[in-house]
């Protein structure tokens, strides 16, 4: 599922720049462009999102990046009533371990109710831009998206 055009490790340390999607930076550029990305494990099958320059499962550097679906289904869930502070007018908030089609699993907060979601619930990954209090955050992360998963018939 390669779509060409980024790396393929074993990663070189000039290779693993703020540009790179194997580093959160770059993993964000392109998800500010709808482009969900993982690297996949040549060795064993794994898929890490967001991408890693090694596999955290069996440690091969092997690996390529790959372009996600943005749909899936909740995993897991729970409910965060003390959210960090840049968060605290959304409370409580519902986040999930959200399974994508590709079985890959990415966490994230679901625009919905904690009761109104259950495992198995279908999702879409939606992208927004930052719009929380900006001072609350780190400086490089003002710029990143917000990713939200939305409930999906
Ligand atoms: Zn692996």
């Amino acid at each position: 599922m390669t779509d060409g055009g980024y790396p393929e490790g074993p990663l070189g340390p000039d290779e693993i720049t703020a540009e790179s999607p194997f580093t959160l930076p770059g993993f964000f550029d392109a998800l500010s462009d709808a482009d969900l990305l993982a690297a996949e494990c040549n060795d064993c099958d794994a898929v890490l999102v967001p991408p890693r320059p090694a596999c955290h499962a069996c440690g091969s550097r092997q690996v390529s990046i790959s372009e996600q679906p943005r749909t899936g289904t909740v995993y897991s869930y729970t409910e965060v009533r003390r959210p960090p502070t840049a968060f605290e007018d959304l409370a409580p908030l519902t986040i999930a371990v959200v399974e994508l089609d590709s079985g890959a699993r990415l966490t994230g907060r679901v625009d919905a109710a904690y009761d109104d979601i259950e495992i198995g619930t279908p999702v879409e990954l939606t992208v927004r831009s930052p719009d929380v209090e900006e001072e609350a955050m780190l400086s490089y992360e003002r710029e990143w998206p917000l990713h939200v998963f939305e409930t999906r018939d």
